[in-house]
């Protein structure tokens, strides 16, 4: 049995009579962390300007960052009368915005640190093709993983509370300041009293309950001694090194000419009419509906692996594919292989099972069964017949096969091979 944190997220259905409070919430939440955010961004641009000597006004500007470096509490701004709204929100949602705020500078400086930041700039540049940036594209390049204002019109509103009171029996959470809201049926992953906080959810249209659980308790799933590798690829999400083949997210090509449709339709539009809100939120709605639908798919396949095998070995992502030449069902397979694995990761974490990342180099072009390189293969090559052994070998199985060795082993089969 092992211990860990985890979110439930369960469709709510708040009364008529709430909307307002709720979406008071939402205004309230956003006002806090933009404040802050803009505090914060302007501590680090007096900072660059005064470190970098390129300014003449220096006592001024180290005045100024002072002033800035003092934080402002939530009871403050509710004093100032233009923030006088924010008396009616609870404390506890206008403290963890606050805290939201300082998070994501936090994800920030990680990405920063861990190369993702440095991973998105170059896909960036490399989208340019060379072709010098406008004022908009450098604005979005140099703000790339920082975090943003949050604006009135975004899809997705929330704001989160530590109050901890939820009633199981009645299937209904409470949120100070606003009252108690129903939960479709809730998983109930642990107890109420395990529950340290609650997030409320607006999304496309829709609203939802985050339960979020200090500890919840998971049976680990009984050892089975097997060990797989996985290859991931477009038209299987991914194939394993005993020839499962998963088959490509479901229904991903209806749900891209639906989304495909839907941005047409939106685009037709008259700016800011009636119709093109509606044509947004339908877009929305198709969004949600794949999403849901992708996640759904990955879950299932994920929670199968954990149960069949003990170690997980998956490839890195595909290099052969390019990171060129987007279209949307390479966005798409993309954004699947990153969550496929994501969610591998912590149901092993969670189940006790073991899962690592294997560098995927020559695994394709690798024999699994001799060793021998076959350099002659190209994309459109399904299976081949090894020159050295005669064996005949699916592409990606094969591949999967020699994922398991790589991680298992910890070097690559046949490496001595290799010329
Ligand atoms: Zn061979």
């Amino acid at each position: 049995m092992s211990d860990i944190i985890l979110s439930e997220k369960n469709r709510a259905y708040p009364p008529e009579s709430y909307i307002s409070k709720i979406w008071q919430a939402f205004g309230s939440t956003r006002k806090i962390f933009n404040l802050n955010l803009d505090k914060t961004k302007k501590i680090y641009q007096l900072t660059a300007l005064i470190k970098s000597g390129d300014c003449d006004n220096i006592d001024v500007l180290e005045d100024e960052l002072e002033k800035e470096k003092i934080r402002i509490t939530e009871a403050a701004y509710k004093k100032i009368p233009e923030y006088d709204y924010l008396n009616e929100v609870d404390s506890t949602i206008l403290q963890q915005s606050r805290m939201k705020e300082s998070v994501a500078w936090k994800n920030y400086r990680r990405q920063k640190r861990d190369g993702t930041l440095a991973k998105k700039q170059a896909q960036f540049l490399d989208k340019l093709n060379g072709r010098p940036m406008d004022d908009k594209e450098q604005y979005k390049f140099s703000n790339l993983c920082k975090p943003k204002f949050k604006s009135r019109k975004n899809s997705k509103q929330s704001f989160k509370t530590t109050n901890v009171k939820v009633d199981f029996v009645n299937n209904q959470a409470y949120f100070p300041s606003i009252g108690w809201i129903k939960m479709k049926n809730p998983r109930k992953l642990g107890k109420a009293e395990d529950i340290s906080g609650k997030t409320f959810k607006y999304e496309n249209g829709q609203y939802f309950v985050v339960l979020h659980y200090r500890k919840v308790h998971v049976e680990l799933l009984p050892k089975t001694g097997k060990t797989v590798g996985i290859d991931l690829g477009i038209k299987d999400v991914a194939v394993t090194s005993d020839g499962f083949k998963s088959g490509k997210v479901p229904s991903i090509n209806e749900a891209d000419i639906r989304i495909s449709r839907d941005q047409r339709n939106l685009h037709r539009k008259v700016l800011g009419s009636n119709n093109r809100s509606k044509a947004r939120t339908k877009l929305q709605r198709s969004y949600l509906k794949k999403s849901n639908q992708v996640k759904d798919f990955l879950h299932k396949l994920t929670k199968k692996l954990v149960s069949e095998y003990d170690e997980i070995f998956v490839g890195d992502v595909p290099s052969q594919l390019g990171l060129k030449n987007h279209n949307l069902a390479k966005s798409t397979a993309e954004s699947s292989w990153h969550k496929f694995k994501a969610f591998l990761e912590y149901k092993a974490e969670i189940y006790g099972k073991k899962f690592e990342i294997v560098d995927e180099k020559y695994t394709t072009q690798l024999c699994s069964y001799c060793g021998f390189r076959f350099s002659d293969i190209s994309l459109s090559t399904r299976s081949w017949i090894c020159p050295e052994c005669n064996s005949k070998h699916d592409r990606d199985v094969n591949a999967a096969i020699n994922i398991r060795t790589v991680g298992s082993t910890g070097i690559a089969f046949g490496k001595t091979n290799i010329s």
